[in-house]
């Protein structure tokens, strides 16, 4: 077992425990046990509030995806991620690449972590998640733009000019791009737009850039994303302008600071008015449909009788069969189903499963088994071994003294140094105790907040739930996530 050991220490509060030094000598320590391989120590500086330089972090994720380890070992899940989402998501695609993740504090071990556990985390995560997968979607997306200058791929419509950068291409593709922005304007859709482009045959983006493996037929989505693509009034800034947010259908401002985008950078190929105004027409779009999703179950539900989605209409806060909706009664028998009758359904069915499948005291048994035996458990049976060992030096040391073997002065010079080991022995114990008492303290606190789930949210609903079947007798099965 390859063994990486990742380091994050805060220089303002530099301590002889939490020193880097101590924590790696702790880890090799922790490592020659066991018989791994130390690869290599990642490591991080952070000094007052400022944790933006991960590099160390950045790092040890990267070689990760190369495998060039087996685990990654780490004080705590706290130490490793900024949130809770932040470390599931790192954790979940180390699973994947099938990376153990060991933290020697909180006890964690992704080899022993399940799924569903993973799952109701996630869902309690989701406050944060809203704001985080918010940041590191607009993250991603201005890396893949700042790719544009250094990376292989120029935007269709423009060439490569290694002196001024990008250049309009000044070929067909880049009329194409003036064409797609004048349909738009002219009320075309994205289907009907894409269709025409395939009818033509006009060059694909994949085909532009000569991708033996670039699609050869014109998408929506790709007429979606060069709509909206600043690239083409001559700067890389997008998403200034505030955008939606999902969940509650407001809008929001965007963090600046989050993005890394330039302005200004080489020739436009279409006007600065054209651009805006098509713009203005794609975030209504946009705020259309982002308004459809926010209904509950939006997309989970499947009419029982005929295998189709079903809507929701708004006049009733309640969901219908599709194919009733759309083509009459005819068609099919049809479901039907109030949104507040499905939502108290499920919100029953959820709290059954969660607590049969482990009861509230069968979880905190299980957790503890798993979580704690390895570590804690274990560390304060070893020192009451120890402990035990240093009272039956000292029984050893008063019957030298009855012997005669050894004199009164150095008899109790020797159980003064033994009394200190105890005492230090004790204090580790009691800390260590208390330590195992916190955890539980902590995860009742969660399971609570599980089982004390009062009200639904559309983030928890998509999380938890795969699909659910509404039959025309309200007959109701739902479909989870998760293995139940
Ligand atoms: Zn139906």
């Amino acid at each position: 077992m390859r063994c990486a050991v990742y380091v994050r220490v805060s220089t303002e509060m530099e301590t002889q425990k939490t020193s880097i030094a101590h924590q790696i000598s702790y880890f090799e320590k922790y490592i020659g046990e066991r018989n791994w391989i130390l690869y290599k120590v990642y490591q991080d500086r952070e000094s007052g509030v400022q944790t933006k330089n991960r590099g160390g972090l950045q790092q040890l994720l990267e070689d990760s995806r190369k495998e060039k380890f087996d685990v990654i070992l780490t004080k705590s899940v706290s130490r490793f991620a900024r949130n809770t989402l932040e470390g599931l998501t790192i954790i979940r695609e180390l699973k994947g690449r099938n990376i153990r993740f060991i933290t020697i504090e909180d006890g964690f071990d992704s080899q022993e972590y399940d799924e569903f556990m993973l799952t109701l985390l996630l869902s309690m995560a989701q406050k944060e998640s809203i704001k985080i997968s918010e940041r590191i979607r607009f993250g991603k997306l201005c890396r893949a733009r700042n790719g544009y200058f250094n990376g292989s791929t120029v935007p269709y419509g423009y060439i490569r000019n290694h002196e001024k950068g990008l250049l309009p291409a000044g070929d067909l593709s880049t009329l194409v791009v003036q064409k797609i922005f004048k349909m738009y304007l002219e009320g075309k859709g994205l289907y009907k737009i894409a269709k025409e482009l395939n009818e033509k045959s006009y060059p694909t983006p994949g085909q532009a850039a000569g991708r033996s493996n670039g699609s050869k037929i014109w998408h929506q989505s790709t007429i979606r994303k060069i709509l909206g693509n600043p690239v083409y009034v001559g700067d890389m800034i997008q998403n200034k302008t505030k955008t939606v947010d999902v969940l509650t259908g407001k809008r929001q401002k965007n963090q600046e600071s989050d993005l890394i985008c330039i302005s200004r950078t080489h020739e436009g190929i279409i006007d600065l008015q054209t651009f805006e105004e098509v713009q203005k027409r794609l975030t209504l779009k946009q705020r259309e449909q982002i308004g459809n999703q926010k209904y509950l179950f939006s997309n989970l539900l499947i009419c029982g009788e005929c295998g189709s989605k079903m809507h929701f209409k708004k006049d009733k806060e309640a969901y219908l069969c599709g194919k009733v909706n759309k083509m009459g009664k005819k068609m099919c028998e049809g479901a039907y189903i109030r949104q507040e009758m499905l939502k108290v359904v499920v919100i029953k069915e959820l709290k059954k499963i969660i607590t049969e499948k482990i009861s509230e005291e069968g979880l905190l048994e299980e957790i503890k088994k798993e979580i704690y035996k390895k570590t804690d458990e274990k560390r304060v049976k070893k020192i009451e071994q120890l402990i035990g060992k240093a009272v039956g030096k000292k029984e050893r040391l008063l019957e030298l003294l009855l012997r005669n073997v050894i004199d009164e002065g150095s008899y109790q010079r020797k159980v003064k140094e033994i009394q200190i080991e105890i005492n230090t022995f004790e204090d580790r114990k009691k800390e260590l105790l208390k330590e195992l008492k916190d955890g539980e303290k902590q995860i009742i606190l969660q399971v609570n907040q599980i089982l004390e789930m009062k009200d639904l949210d559309f983030m928890t609903i998509q999380k938890l739930i795969h699909h659910i079947k509404i039959f025309k007798e309200k007959k109701i099965e739902i479909s989870y996530a998760f293995r139940v």
